[in-house]
């Protein structure tokens, strides 16, 4: 596969992980040579997981494995049912209807024709694609893997009754954190997800352009300004931001900024988004944006930019934007749910929080307090470096495509 130019090499990431982290990428990668990995997933932009993969796919090439993206194809209908069982997975009362089945099994019957998953090892990441595992037939060489990139500990009965009929056919599971597992006839392991510090939403940036973004995009820098960028997903409670930015407002001359666009596969996210502008009204310092999908840079800018990273999500999968935040060495005020608690040490690395009002102490307590929030920040930046980047993921990777070809129950966990 042809690396795009822009792409960074192994090397390029030795300054921050050190040259002995990349060296046993590639003693790992040695015996894997050649073999053929096919990644699937349901959007190749927007949300954390196309992310990651943006990144995982061509390092898996360099060191020498052939790894493909494939994305699967839908209607609106399609991704309203399979955003419907993403929040049944996430525990949400939604019910299984023999249509939804329906919608389901015959977008995923389409693309089980024409995508190609002509591989040694075929990763299905998450709920939408998973009935492709109807390809495996016996005696298929392939190995199967269910990537699970949300929390599946407590959904809904009848949607997980319907969806863990597939995920028991496979071969071995993923699941983000050992709290997001659910019992399965298979394997699990478990990988944190990861950022990629060279990317261009995670890159260092100069002062100039930080100034260059909030410029253009109409926030002044007269006074701190508190962030959260998010789909603009009731999951991830902008509406709680703001009551939040209200309170610390009443002690605090600050700006708050919502950043966020809907990835393609969330039709809910223009609703929310109009919600949240009728709460903000014409209130001068709160700035509602609305970013492309490839706004990386802008979201690079506000997140270096800001005081204080807020992510108050209700429930969350891993929380990647919290690994960003935490990554350029903020101050994260955050949900204690899904993913944050495993990033946000509370009191070490950043602070947690349940709800709007308490979320508005932490940020009374961290505007008081530069001292404290500097030091958060700088550990923040650390715990992300040892656990978090895209480094620790491909070995991660790299230790599955092993124990496939040397099958033990072991858990993966570092
Ligand atoms: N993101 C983005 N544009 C937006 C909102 C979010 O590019 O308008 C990015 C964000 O920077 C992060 C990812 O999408 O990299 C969101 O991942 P996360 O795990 O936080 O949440 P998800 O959207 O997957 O629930």
């Amino acid at each position: 596969m042809n690396k795009p130019r822009s792409s960074p090499a192994l090397d390029d990431y030795a300054p921050l992980v050190g040259t002995g982290t990349i060296e046993e990428l590639r003693f790992f990668a040695e015996h894997l040579k050649g073999k053929r990995l096919v990644m699937v997933n349901s959007t190749r932009v927007g949300g954390g997981v196309a992310e990651m993969l943006a990144r995982l796919v061509p390092l898996m090439n360099e060191l020498g494995i052939e790894c493909r993206w494939e994305v699967i194809h839908g209607n609106p209908d399609f991704f309203r049912v399979t955003k419907a069982w993403h929040n049944a997975i996430h525990g949400a009362p939604v019910r299984l209807s023999a249509t939804d089945v329906d919608i389901y099994m015959q977008t995923n019957r389409k693309n089980a024709e024409t995508i190609n998953l002509d591989a040694d090892v075929v990763a299905i990441h998450d709920p939408q694609p998973a009935a492709l595992i109807d390809l495996k037939k016996n005696g298929d060489a392939r190995k199967w893997v269910w990537r699970c990139h949300i929390d599946a500990s407590h959904p809904a009965p009848g949607v997980w009754d319907f969806l863990s009929s597939y995920v028991e056919r496979y071969d071995a599971s993923i699941f983000s954190l050992p709290a997001f597992a659910k019992q399965l006839p298979i394997p699990q392991y478990l990988f944190f997800p990861s950022i990629d510090p060279l990317t261009e939403k995670n890159r260092i940036l100069t002062e100039e352009e930080v100034e260059a973004v909030l410029e253009r995009l109409g926030i002044p820098r007269d006074k701190p300004y508190i962030l959260q960028v998010s789909r603009y997903d009731r999951l991830k409670d902008p509406i709680g931001v703001y009551r939040a930015y209200k309170i610390a407002k009443e002690t605090n001359d600050i700006r708050l900024v919502l950043a966020g666009g809907s990835a393609t596969d969330d039709p809910e996210g223009a609703e929310v988004l109009r919600e949240v502008r009728e709460a903000v009204g014409n209130d001068p310092d709160c700035h509602v944006l609305e970013l492309p999908p490839d706004a990386n840079h802008e979201i690079n800018a506000l997140q270096r930019g800001a005081t204080i990273v807020l992510q108050k999500s209700i429930r969350e999968g891993f929380g990647l934007t919290v690994t960003e935040a935490l990554w350029k060495g903020k101050a994260v005020v955050a949900g204690a749910v899904g993913g944050i608690p495993a990033q946000v040490l509370h009191g070490v690395t950043g602070l947690l929080c349940h709800t709007p009002e308490g979320c508005a102490y932490q940020i009374r307590y961290l505007l008081a307090n530069p001292k404290e929030r500097e030091r958060l920040g700088k550990l923040g930046m650390e715990w992300v470096r040892s656990e978090f980047l895209v480094t620790q993921n491909l070995r991660r990777w790299l230790l599955l495509l092993h124990a496939l070809e040397y099958p033990t129950e072991r858990l993966i966990t570092r």
